[in-house]
């Protein structure tokens, strides 16, 4: 197993603690109660949702949950981190209720940029419900706090070359641009301490380009305007997304070659530079993100350090977004698993082969052909997006309106039609 992380031989483990809305406590004050607690407190480290002791009332009514994260990364194979093994790392924030501030253009309606303060309602829960093959986010986490550490710590560039530059790219529907968003929002609450303010702002590219190209000159100079005004504020971690990165590249391309108007290539220059001179400020990092895989001929992308492919999701992934939607109905109670009062759980993937490979008398048939149905319908749609397989229940349950939705065996089936019938569309 990997050596630990730290200092006193232990595993440094994240610790997120989400206070309530209504909350006016100090962050300082929350962070020391959060940490008596974990000292008293000796259970084994699991990711997950911590039980706040009932009667600790500052807790209870200051915080509205607490989840360990990241354990993963430490131990696999069901192994367990004991208390005395851990050094945990107490993050307090509190979510922003504030919907995105757009900005619309005038007459024409077109928003060239959205704004959001981080961490935002809006994006919570997104970065768990976000599956990848293992080690994807974690080797995002660590990259984006890698630049941000060496940033802090006034390394000089010259010396050692790094960059706040992510690029996400592969086909569409792969959750790049919802990754990008729920990084922005995990980076907001792992380094609030240095940076208690924090925004992402998500630029409109097709928009600033869409039509009125006379108009888009000053778009992007008002836009990088209020980036730079963002950045100026040291205790400011400024994110910036731009999704599809390529149309830019396309733009230009269409412009050099006569097909756009020339105002165009003056446009796609000017956002060219700006995000070029940006990318030097300590305090932002710029989110890409593009659905080609080829490169992409734009200087501000193409050395970015942190570049990875999102594809489409693996047996497990499906297996576990499928699980995961399920379960939203179940939570709803849109479905039912009780049969003669029997709950039923979802097992998670490495349980689940265990589960087919040997099954217990114990186990009532209805359950283990839920699992069976479960997976098959995992194996069906193979070559789907994570977005098309989060639609899914959705359209059995279309399908499905007349029949009742407590057996969950026939919701499966009618999901697994709908699989084949959506797959025969693509
Ligand atoms: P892209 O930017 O790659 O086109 P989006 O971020 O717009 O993709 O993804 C759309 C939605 O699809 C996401 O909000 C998410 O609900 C779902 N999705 C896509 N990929 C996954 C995945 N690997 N795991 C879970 N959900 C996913």
């Amino acid at each position: 197993s990997p050596a630990p992380a730290v200092a006193e031989d232990k595993f440094l483990i994240s610790v997120e603690v989400c206070l309530k809305p209504s909350s006016t406590a100090r962050i300082e004050d929350v962070k020391l109660a959060v940490e008596r607690m974990l000292e008293n407190r000796n259970l084994s480290y699991a990711d997950g949702p911590v039980d706040i002791p009932q009667d600790d009332t500052f807790l209870t009514d200051n915080v509205q949950r607490i989840c360990i994260c990241d354990t993963e990364e430490w131990v696999s194979n069901n192994d367990i981190l004991l208390f005395w093994q851990v050094k945990p790392l107490v993050h307090v924030y509190q979510l922003s209720e504030e919907g995105p501030c757009e900005d619309l253009d005038g007459d024409s309606q077109l928003s060239s940029f959205s704004e959001w303060i981080l961490p935002a309602k809006d994006f919570d829960g997104m970065w768990e419900s976000l599956v990848y093959e293992s080690g994807l986010k974690q080797r995002l986490l660590r990259y984006a706090a890698s630049a941000l550490l060496f940033t802090e710590k006034g390394v000089d560039p010259l010396l050692v070359a790094w960059n706040r530059i992510v690029l996400l790219h592969g086909p569409p529907g792969t959750g790049k641009t919802s990754l990008c968003k729920a990084l922005a929002q995990k980076l907001s609450i792992r380094f609030s301490s240095r940076y208690p303010h924090s925004q992402l702002v998500e630029v409109n590219a097709h928009s600033l380009f869409s039509k009125w190209f006379s108009e888009s000159g000053k778009l992007v100079a008002k836009l990088f305007q209020k980036i730079q005004d963002m950045v100026e504020e040291d205790n400011n971690l400024v994110f910036v997304l731009i999704d599809e990165v390529e149309s830019l590249a396309a733009a230009r391309k269409a412009a050099l070659s006569g097909s756009e108007p020339s105002d165009s290539i003056r446009v796609v220059n000017a956002l060219l530079t700006q995000m070029d001179k940006l990318k030097s400020s300590p305090n932002v990092i710029i989110l890409t993100t593009s659905n080609i895989t080829a490169a992409i001929d734009i200087a501000f992308v193409d050395r970015a350090d942190i570049k990875a492919y999102v594809g489409p999701p693996t047996l497990q992934a499906r297996y576990q977004i499928l699980t995961s939607c399920l379960q939203e109905l179940i939570r709803t109670g849109i479905l039912s698993t009780s049969q003669d009062g029997d709950q039923i759980i979802l097992p998670n993937y490495s349980c689940l082969k265990e589960k087919l490979a040997s099954s217990t008398p114990q186990d009532s048939d209805y359950h283990l052909n839920i699992c069976k149905h479960l997976f098959e319908a995992a194996e069906a749609c193979e070559g789907l997006s994570g977005r098309s397989l989060r639609k899914l229940p959705f359209l059995a349950h279309a399908a499905h309106m007349n029949a009742d939705c407590h057996d969950l065996t026939k919701f499966l089936r009618t999901m697994i039609n709908t699989i084949t019938r959506e797959r025969s569309e693509i």
